[in-house]
């Protein structure tokens, strides 16, 4: 980006912006309301817990603190706060990622405008995209011109309301309404892919007498537009002779990546999370069908294959993956890839089948109870897969029978887990009346020739390189000390002072803590110092769980820990002192001997004046123990 930063740490200290403006940004930005926008968070107890979105896992092994606006994985150590979790998600730098936050939170940066043009012109993009949206929604509720494509949404069983919240459009049949109308700049026009400037070099709309719909980001940013021509219009003929595709969608632009979208994804999120389950469609009237028939948790690729990206989107969501295809083209998904993408993003990938040739939209406005049923009972992709072979087979005959082994052990093969295959080895040996010793024997043959092959599968790298973290070696009042001061500091008040950590991490962190900055500043502070265990540390201990309400007693159980280990760590300080002689004998001895003294007093009756003495006792020492 921009050469005005500095790099320090990994961390970009930008001059245009200050440190008033960064907190700012922190304070408007609820961490868990964006953290949402990626992955499902639950509360529990003080603070909300999730699967990891930085690494794959099953148990939920990331939290995040609300008040503090900080989220820790004990999983894979992913740590930070509002800016790093959208640097880390959106892959942008410091800068990039706190004007976005800024936007989210309508707070205007007083920065360098040099400094930001990409992100300046993201802004004009999305703002204009936004502008069209609504235009054409405008058109397509009251436009005069508009009556067929109305009647044509009725027909598929999608009314006004259902238009409103679909925010569906309509393009009028004209060259250049959109542009002219909103007064699109060419930049923006070609920006958004809205439209361009033609040969003629005017400014041409890219869709035209189609109905829009709008495709959002999760957050419910619009970044790109599709469009369906009307049945009416299927066999229109263009000037150059091609046919008019019946979808069109906006190309690739700086505000929208196909393999990163799934349409609906802002709308359906909610429903994903609550059943954990999300169906994947091939159009937009599917999806709009699937809401209607009560599963308002149906997303669809827009104009593009289901890839990986998207994997890594739905895996933040759902574990279980239902592709609500065509059966021909679920058919044709790369069988290797997908389970190579179950296994990696640990999801399970299964198949709805509609009876008939229809689709979901017919099923939903003629039987909503069979496109529930269909969901309900969609089975494992291999198990389609194998389905699918034993269906076209002619399994009436020893015959036909025997010619399907080959196919069915060629679609097992695919899969990379030999005990899954085992299992299916044997279903297929059922319904071919076969041995499954003879079966066991074709699918290792097979196995053998790598032509079957598409694609090597790959044990899974992510789960393999995320270990658990041990939490590391550390003096534990102190440890609950700070703690105390996180989650209870009205409890706490002055109890705790800097000379009872007796681990320099520890102090450090506590020192932070005390000076009234956010736990997010301290962080920083901590890592441009280079202190990375101190800012991992509070990382963690932010979000740590606090599971019932702390009372004074556990103020005091851990100050009188803490004074004691700080005391018996001074009392070694005083012994050095002795034999370097900067005491005389029987100071250090009297020394000594009352401060055990008081030591054994905390334990016992008198806690509170012990604790006081104790406390003075450091105090008086601290300037004589730097060392
Ligand atoms: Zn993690």
């Amino acid at each position: 980006m921009g050469g005005s930063g500095v790099t320090l740490n990994g961390y970009l200290l930008h001059m245009a912006i200050s440190d008033s403006e960064i907190a700012q940004v922190r304070g408007a930005t609820d961490i868990v309301a964006l953290i949402s926008d990626y992955v499902a968070l639950k509360k529990s107890g003080r603070r909300w817990t999730g699967l990891c979105p930085f690494h794959g896992e099953k148990t939920p092994s990331f939290s995040v603190n609300a008040e503090e606006g900080r989220y820790y994985c004990f999983g894979c150590r992913a740590s930070g706060d509002q800016i790093t979790f959208v640097r880390e998600m959106q892959h942008l730098d410091f800068v990039d990622a706190l004007r976005l936050l800024a936007d989210r939170a309508g707070i205007e940066l007083h920065e360098d405008l040099n400094a930001g043009p990409a992100r300046k012109e993201r802004q004009e993009f999305l703002a204009a995209m936004d502008q069209a949206v609504h235009w054409y929604h405008e058109r397509l509720l009251n436009a005069p011109d508009a009556r067929p494509a109305r009647e044509y949404l009725k027909t598929r069983g999608i009314n006004g309301e259902v238009a409103r919240k679909f925010q569906l459009g309509w393009a009028p049949d004209d060259w250049d309404a959109l542009s002219s109308s909103l007064n699109l700049s060419p930049k923006v026009l070609e920006g958004t892919g809205l439209g361009f400037v033609n040969k003629r070099d005017r400014r041409q709309d890219a869709l035209r007498a189609r109905v829009i719909f709008p495709i959002f980001d999760p957050s419910g940013k619009a970044v790109a537009v599709g469009g369906r021509i009307l049945p009416s219009a299927s066999e229109t003929v263009r000037p150059d002779g091609r046919v008019e595709p019946k979808y069109k969608n906006s190309p690739e632009t700086p505000i929208y990546s196909k393999r990163r979208t799934l349409y609906a994804l802002n709308w359906a999120k909610d429903d994903i999370i609550k059943s954990g389950e999300i169906i994947v469609c091939e159009g937009y009237t599917d999806v709009i069908a699937f809401f209607g028939a009560g599963m308002p948790r149906a997303v669809a690729t827009c104009g593009t294959a289901l890839g990986e990206e998207h994997f890594q989107t739905m895996r933040n969501f759902a574990k279980r993956i239902v592709l609500a295809y065509d059966a021909d083209q679920a058919g044709q998904s790369a069988a290797a890839s997908v389970y190579q993408w179950e296994q990696k993003h640990e999801v399970d990938v299964a198949v709805a089948r509609f009876p008939g040739r229809s689709d979901p939209a017919e099923l939903a406005m003629s039987d909503p109870e069979a496109l529930r049923a269909a969901v309900k009972d969609a089975v494992p992709f291999l198990q389609f897969r194998l389905n699918r072979v034993l269906e076209a087979a002619n399994l009436t005959t020893a015959e036909g029978r025997a010619r399907a082994a080959d196919p069915a052990m060629r679609v097992l093969a695919e899969h990379p887990s030999e005990l899954v295959r085992d299992q299916y080895v044997m279903q297929v040996a059922d319904s071919l009346h076969l041995e499954p010793r003879v079966l066991r024997t074709k699918l290792t043959e097979i196995l053998r020739h790598p032509l079957v092959r598409e694609v090597p599968n790959e044990p899974s790298q992510v789960a393999s390189s995320v270990r658990p973290e041990r939490t590391q070696a550390t003096p534990r009042p102190g440890l609950e000390a700070l703690r105390l001061s996180l989650h209870a500091p009205r409890l706490v008040k002055d109890r705790f002072i800097a000379q009872y950590f007796v681990n320099d991490v520890q102090r450090e962190i506590f020192e932070g803590l005390t000076s009234g900055k956010s736990v997010s500043d301290v962080v920083d502070e901590l890592e441009r110092r280079g202190d990375d265990q101190a800012a991992r540390l509070l990382s963690q201990i932010v979000v740590d769980e606090v599971d019932r309400d702390y009372t004074p007693e556990d103020v005091t159980a851990v100050v009188s820990q803490l004074l004691r280990s700080a005391v018996v760590e001074e009392l070694k300080n005083v012994e050095r002192e002795l034999r370097s002689a900067r005491l005389s004998p029987e100071v250090a001895n009297a020394t000594i001997r009352d401060v055990k003294e008081r030591v054994a007093l905390l334990e016992t009756a008198d806690g509170d004046s012990a604790e006081r003495d104790l406390r003075d006792w450091l105090l008086g020492r601290t300037p004589s123990d730097a060392q």
